[in-house]
């Protein structure tokens, strides 16, 4: 870390924003290692290869979750190479097949204009996993944040250090457990970007009050997330592997979102995601992903392959889907993009 994000730092234990920093290490662009101690608690933090680790008590959810990526990346680590993270997000789809049918790229990039932050404004990336987003946020010119529950090279932090030796572009990184108290101080970030992450929390409510907390007051929070629909039952994502690997992977239908996001005083649009059309572009061309799919998706993927081709009927497709879509994902469970602000509270005049 940088001395300057001493600034936006408190104790997560008893936010208290009295720290002391003492440098054990400093590479001349960044202190290496190092210790940061709360004045009024004790709580000290380390710093590791740059890394702030402000993890001082550990969830078991959080603990499996850690678990999880590590039996993953033992089965994966033949085709983990630092070009693959370099190549992230495309890459993906070299070990995760099913990753074809998504565009993480286009989907960030409609996320990032959709939230329309200027150049320069402070970004908090929250569970950034292998930081392949913060650093292109940083390369467009804003101040990045990575924060991730895990620091293990190819899922969490670690990954970081590529990026920033090949860019040559600086950016923070926080270690954190987002369902606890996050290390920053109230009215920090201009933007909080949650892509496909907060459906991880342990505590998906402590962590929007949290996201709340560190926003400034006209500041914005930008979400990719997948959905369930109202008639499904699922408590988490089909993905029986994943299980396996124990990655907490809760589901929350659109309506949940919502309620979750008024309840603590934000407003929102919800937009389709850009993956959707890909998506549509393979079920005409006949491709199937590997996973089994149900009923409502072979549907979909009968009628696109019938209508698609046809760039008038494509059009029109694509209107209605856009217009009706926060519709369309509280029936089926679809994956959405929300841009939310703080709802401004009502100032009390006194007379
Ligand atoms: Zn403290």
């Amino acid at each position: 870390m940088r001395t300057e994000l001493l600034d936006l730092l408190q104790c997560p234990n008893c936010s208290s924003g009295e720290l002391e920093l003492i440098q054990k290490e400093n590479n001349g662009s960044y202190i290496k290692n190092g210790e940061i101690t709360c004045f009024s608690c004790g709580l000290k933090m380390g710093i590791n290869g740059g890394i702030l680790n402000s993890v001082f008590r550990l969830n078991p959810e959080a603990q499996d979750e850690l678990e999880g990526h590590k039996i993953m990346l033992l089965r994966e680590r033949n085709g983990l190479t630092d070009e693959w993270l370099l190549g992230l997000p495309d890459s993906y789809s070299i070990i995760y097949p099913d990753r074809e049918w998504v565009d993480e790229l286009a989907d960030t990039q409609d996320l990032i204009k959709r939230i329309s932050l200027s150049s320069g404004a402070l970004i908090l990336d929250l569970g950034a996993g292998t930081c392949w987003a913060t650093n292109l946020l940083t390369q467009l010119g804003f101040r990045a944040i990575a924060l991730d529950i895990s620091t293990e090279k190819f899922v969490g932090l670690d990954s970081a250090e590529i990026f920033i030796n090949y860019y040559g572009n600086y950016f923070e990184r926080v270690l954190s457990d987002m369902g606890f108290e996050l290390p920053f101080k109230s009215n920090s970030f201009d933007g909080v970007f949650c892509r496909s992450s907060i459906h991880h929390s342990h505590n998906i409510k402590k962590t929007i009050a949290e996201i709340k907390r560190v926003l400034k007051p006209k500041g914005k929070l930008g979400i990719i997330e997948a959905s369930k629909g109202i008639f499904d039952k699922q408590k988490t994502f089909g993905q029986k592997e994943k299980c396996i690997y124990k990655i907490n992977e809760h589901i929350y239908s659109y309506i949940e979102y919502k309620g979750m996001l008024r309840e603590s005083g934000f407003e929102f649009t919800v937009y389709n995601v850009p993956s959707l059309w890909k998506k549509f572009d393979l079920f005409s061309q006949g491709k199937k992903p590997k996973i089994k799919l149900p009923l409502k998706h072979k549907i979909v993927s009968f009628a696109v392959r019938l209508f698609w081709k046809n760039s008038c009927i494509k059009r029109l497709i694509k209107k209605i889907i856009s217009n009706y879509y926060v519709l369309l994902a509280y029936l089926f469970g679809l994956q959405v993009i929300i841009i939310a602000h703080k709802r401004e509270d009502k100032i009390d005049k006194k007379t």
